[in-house]
């Protein structure tokens, strides 16, 4: 049997051992200006394809909305002209307890371990959250009935045991942030690539480089690292300095999975926002037959019974 994975406490124990002084920047200034350069050209090219009116605003690509045009355009086109928004038609209970371990999660980080974590104080950061903005998993929340309540409560209180074990008490010297907005401006500002940092320490100004710390209320995947590596790439152009450590802590898998920051991992993860920016010209252009893959957003999707690629999954 092997050795069970390194805690979070353990890692960021690593990662923020001395006064990082001595820490080196894993990317240097040529490589962050040549994957600049490399979006640059995307989003021009795709601001052209898209040929919007002037008064239409930038283009924006939020996280959600970047893999979901990399598996299949029209589900993000039939998504939308349904208004289903961000969400683009997951299932309301996976998206629930998504944002409310989301929220708790924050909340720990910010008051630590003894912080209350259960769905009514999740369901009251959400509201909060919202302000008077309608939200859709709180009016789902809202309307669940005693016994959907109870079982909700069981499997969040489950997730939040597996997710939590083995997390520190975040020190304020290490500059602990949740929810921290992060966004790319590229063709003047006609394009706009955004996310939010779930939980974040060091970083500029602090001497320590900065770790990025994701929470997932699923199982870790191959699509969870993406979106890790396209945060990794958002902050390095944002900061003119890449963090040092990516690390996503899934409820369903066994301890969190950390990456350093190599130059290897963000040439990809800007390959895929160079494909994900074409997408977006052409589905804003209209002038092309929208790509369709299957995928598990085949489920949920709108366009279902029209897709002739839809099979059966
Ligand atoms: S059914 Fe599947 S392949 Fe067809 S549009 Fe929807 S997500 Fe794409």
């Amino acid at each position: 049997m092997g050795s069970p994975p390194p805690s979070l406490a353990a890692i960021l124990a690593t990662h923020l051992s001395g006064d990082g002084a001595t820490a080196t920047d894993p990317v240097g200034p040529a490589a962050l200006a040549e994957l600049r350069g490399r979006l640059e050209a995307a989003a021009r090219a795709a601001v052209l394809e898209a040929d919007l009116p002037g008064d239409a605003g930038p283009l924006r690509l939020p996280k959600h909305r970047i893999a979901a045009l990399l598996d299949c355009e029209r589900h993000v086109l039939a998504a939308l002209s349904d208004g289903l928004g961000d969400g683009l038609g997951e299932d309301p209970r996976a998206v629930a307890l998504g944002r409310l371990v989301d929220v708790l999660t924050g909340y720990r980080v910010l008051k630590g371990p003894a912080a209350r974590r259960d769905l009514a104080m999740g369901t009251e950061l959400i509201r909060a959250d919202a302000g008077d903005r309608p939200d859709a998993v709180l009016n789902w929340l809202d309307g669940l009935t005693t016994d959907e309540r109870g079982d909700l409560t069981t499997e969040l209180d489950r997730r939040l045991d597996r997710l939590l074990a083995g997390w520190p008490s975040f020190d304020p010297a290490w500059w602990p942030r949740t929810q921290e907005p992060v966004a790319l401006t590229l063709a003047d500002g006609q394009v706009v690539v955004s996310g939010r940092l779930d939980v974040t320490v060091g970083g500029p100004p602090t001497a320590w480089p900065m770790a990025v710390i994701e929470v997932k209320s699923g199982r870790f995947s191959g699509a969870a690292l993406d979106e890790q590596l396209l945060y990794a790439l958002l902050v390095a152009l944002r900061d003119g300095r890449a963090p040092g450590l990516v690390v996503t802590c899934a409820a369903l898998s066994d301890g969190p999975v950390a990456y350093p920051v190599t130059i290897a991992h963000l040439r990809p993860a800007a390959g895929r926002l160079e494909a994900a920016l074409a997408a977006a010209g052409r589905l804003a252009g209209g002038r092309h037959r929208p790509i369709e893959r299957a995928s598990w957003r085949c489920r949920p999707c709108p366009a279902q019974r029209s897709c002739s690629t839809y099979d059966g999954r």
